[in-house]
């Protein structure tokens, strides 16, 4: 009898992920299906507790669900509610658990893809959603000395500060937290003593209503900088090229993406995941110009 597991989100159209994880899984000769389970927001419960029969291994969770999703849970694991946000749901026995694996994903790309360490430098994030909340705590827990958010939306860095902030006081941690507004990303000198700006905003994106747009212009991009963008598609994203003709480093959202999905890989299969499979699966999708 085939196993399933599926993609929850709405709407799905250009999703890499079925192509990716169903590779590994064949890697493996594992009868389990990856499929794209586009599901409206009135469908939304129903498709949870789908999940809870025997044949579904889990989901993983994407936009617009992810903070949706935690009080159909029977249990989040820590991480995840400290972000609030999940995106792996493994079926136990009938008993659903859910997990965050992109702050994994986030700081896995950044060490290896980005050859970064976090410990000790000056980050700037750009954003307050759900990615921005796990790469805030992904950043705090990898000890960075200092972090700026700027969000569009003030109430939500405001937010997102004040649970970092209530996080860093419960855990000995020291990263110094502050909120910028969305308008001083214009001022010439607004990162002048950053080591790293992360893009965990929506502009930029290939079929978003910001596409071809960059949310910082080349004029505040310090030379030979980080500039991680979490958008994968297209690469180089507008901030990506800005950032390389201001002589930063670039980082785009691919790597990220592949190490958020071999961590729900090990969670459902309980197998090491075959990276080197999933990432030029992944990396074929994206450039094969389909997407
Ligand atoms: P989300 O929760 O919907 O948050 C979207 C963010 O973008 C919010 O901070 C929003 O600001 C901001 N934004 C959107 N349009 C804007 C505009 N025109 N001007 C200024 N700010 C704008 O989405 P998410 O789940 O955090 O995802 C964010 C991005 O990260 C997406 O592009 C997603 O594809 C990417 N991502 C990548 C990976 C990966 O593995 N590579 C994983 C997760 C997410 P407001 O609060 O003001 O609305």
């Amino acid at each position: 009898m085939p196993e399933f597991v599926g993609l929850i989100g709405y709407p799905l159209r250009h999703s890499l992920s079925p192509h990716f994880q169903q590779a590994a899984l064949d890697y493996y000769g594992l009868d389990i299906c990856y499929q794209a389970w586009e599901t409206a927001p009135e469908e939304l419960e129903i498709a949870i507790a789908r999940l809870k029969e025997p044949q579904n291994l889990g989901a993983n969770v994407t936009v617009p669900y992810k903070e949706a999703v935690l009080p159909l849970l029977d249990q989040v694991d820590r991480l995840a509610n400290l972000i609030g946000a999940v995106n792996t749901i493994v079926n136990r026995n009938g008993s659903l658990w859910g997990y965050n694996t992109d702050a994994h994903g986030f700081m896995k790309a950044l060490k290896k893809q980005g050859d970064f360490e976090a410990g000790g430098k000056r980050a700037a994030i750009l954003g307050a959603g759900g990615a921005a909340r796990a790469v805030g705590f992904a950043l705090v827990k990898g000890k960075a000395a200092s972090l700026l958010i700027a969000n569009r939306t003030l109430k939500r860095s405001q937010a997102l500060a004040g649970s970092l902030r209530h996080y860093i006081s419960q855990s000995e941690l020291e990263t110094e937290v502050r909120v910028l507004t969305w308008p001083s990303l214009a001022s010439s000198n607004v990162f002048y003593d950053c080591n790293l700006v992360v893009n965990c905003t929506t502009i930029g994106m290939k079929y978003g209503s910001s596409e071809g747009q960059s949310p910082l212009g080349i004029d505040v991009i310090p030379e030979r900088i980080l500039v991680y963008d979490l958008i994968y598609n297209p690469y180089p994203t507008p901030l990506l090229y800005l950032a390389r003709e201001a002589g930063a480093n670039i980082l785009g959202g691919l790597p990220m993406l592949v190490y958020q999905g071999a961590a729900s890989f090990e969670l459902w299969t309980g197998e090491e995941t075959p990276i080197d499979i999933m990432y030029n699966k992944a990396e074929e999708m994206l450039l094969g110009g389909e997407r």
